[in-house]
């Protein structure tokens, strides 16, 4: 279930059994030679709304823009400062408090979005804490996953990728993103491990492939189905 695809009578119905929702968030920047600049957005996009579908939990719309200076130098890259993404994150928190949610699942897929996040994370729940309302507010917890920690999704990636999976433009984001738009998927140029720099950073994406994407998909989605049941529950 999307919540940019529901009405607004289908998330009432879906507040009255569960208050708790998933958001993917990460970054547009350069993914090297052949992953696509939506990459960190896209993993945990895809990941959250097929566990969205198999366990009827609310996905919320992506958010898409984050923590990205460092990629600056590649055409493409969107960058937020870490006081807009902070101040962005806290009102669409608040949003959604607002209508009874209590439970916010960020799924992120960019590593250098978590200090900017727990930041984030800080300055709401300062918020609650100083609001008039006091002990009577609704307990509202946010929970940070970054998808590739998921239980059992690290082993996958280095198993399928035992050597070349580096830090940044890995093969096992790019074969996510192929698995969920077969039809980006990219020819990497013959000669390009001869090129440097051009945004990879200790990995070999040209390993990359849909049914490597199809497999830590899978295992990805069991994963969050049963965090985010425990999380909601909590
Ligand atoms: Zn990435």
């Amino acid at each position: 279930m999307q919540l940019h695809l529901s009405t607004w009578p289908e998330v009432e119905a879906y507040l009255a059994k569960s208050k708790a929702i998933l958001i993917p968030i990460g970054s547009t920047e350069q993914h090297g030679p052949n992953g696509l600049l939506g990459t960190d957005a896209l993993c945990p996009e895809i990941i959250g709304k097929r566990a969205g579908d198999e366990a009827g939990i609310l996905v919320g719309p992506t958010f898409n823009v984050g923590q990205a200076q460092h990629h600056m130098s590649f055409p493409g890259t969107i960058t937020l400062r870490p006081s807009t993404m902070i101040a962005a994150m806290q009102d669409w928190t608040q949003s959604l408090a607002r209508h009874g949610f209590e439970r916010i699942y960020w799924l992120n897929g960019h590593g250098g979005n978590i200090a900017t996040i727990t930041a984030a994370f800080s300055e709401i729940y300062h918020g609650v804490s100083f609001d008039r309302a006091g002990a009577n507010h609704p307990p509202l917890r946010c929970s940070l996953r970054n998808w590739w920690e998921l239980p059992g999704v690290m082993d996958l990636c280095r198993q399928l990728f035992p050597v070349g999976e580096g830090s940044h433009a890995t093969p096992s984001e790019v074969s996510v993103t192929w698995f969920g738009y077969p039809q980006a998927v990219k020819q990497v140029a013959d000669d390009y491990r001869r090129r440097f720099p051009d945004g990879r950073i200790g990995s070999d994406p040209s390993q990359a492939s849909i049914e490597a994407g199809e497999k830590i998909v899978a295992a990805s989605v069991k994963a969050v189905i049963s965090e985010f049941k425990q999380f909601a529950a909590s």
